[in-house]
Formats: C-alpha cells, sequence, structure tokens
C-alpha cells in the first residue's frame, strides 16, 4: 500500500485500528486524511480504507505476538500484512520476523525487498 499509516490501536470502533496520517486517493491522487470518500474526486474508498485497516490489525498483530515469544505466529501474521499491502515497513516487519523464527531465506527476501521501496 502506497500511503503512510500509523496504527492507534483499540481506538476505533470494535476495537479494530484506526488509522492515522495520510493516504493518496487510488483514482485521483489526492494526498489526504483518511476517510471513506476521496475529498476532492468523491471516489468511494471504503474498501481501500478497509484494506488499509486490515494490513494495520495484521501488523499489530504480528508485533503481539512476537512481544509474546511467537515468531512462527508473528511472521504469518506480517506475511498476510505485506499480502494486504507491499511497502517496506511490511516488507521490514516480515523480515524481522522471518530471521526470528528461523527462515532466513524468507528473511533474506523481505529485506531485500524493504531495501527495494526505498
Ligand atoms: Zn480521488
Amino acid at each position: 500500500m502506497s500511503s503512510s499509516v500509523v496504527v492507534e490501536t483499540g481506538s476505533g470502533p470494535g476495537g479494530s485500528p484506526r488509522l492515522r496520517g495520510k493516504t493518496r486517493c487510488p483514482a485521483c491522487k489526492a494526498v489526504q486524511e483518511w476517510s471513506d470518500e476521496c475529498r476532492r474526486c468523491k471516489c468511494d474508498l471504503t474498501l481501500w480504507h478497509r484494506l488499509a485497516r486490515d494490513q494495520a490489525r495484521r501488523r499489530v498483530a504480528a508485533l503481539t505476538a512476537l512481544a509474546r515469544q511467537r515468531p512462527q505466529e508473528a511472521f504469518d501474521h506480517a506475511r498476510a500484512a505485506f499480502r494486504l499491502g507491499a511497502d517496506a515497513e511490511t516488507a521490514r516487519l516480515a523480515a524481522v520476523t522471518a530471521l526470528l523464527s528461523g527462515q532466513f531465506v524468507e528473511a533474506l527476501w523481505y529485506a531485500r525487498l524493504a531495501e527495494s521501496y526505498g
């Protein structure tokens, strides 16, 4: 996902992560706060928003699993987060969790991806 996403855990509806920061409308490229409608082209961004929240939820789950000393579970969540939105931050998380779970080839692959995103 080519957006700047900051997660606030447990503060959204139903305890889901709330997104802060900016996103770029996939239709008109306007940079804006997270919302379900583009401020400029009025495009429905509900699915875009949901995808970002799901990715954020998976990243939080990965960090929680790491804190509980469950590296394989953390890697599973990080990999799922990367599938939902490929970006440098999520690739780094996947690389670290892969490394901690002893999956060195995957760790190297995600680390190289993280570098390629900048
Ligand atoms: Zn737009």
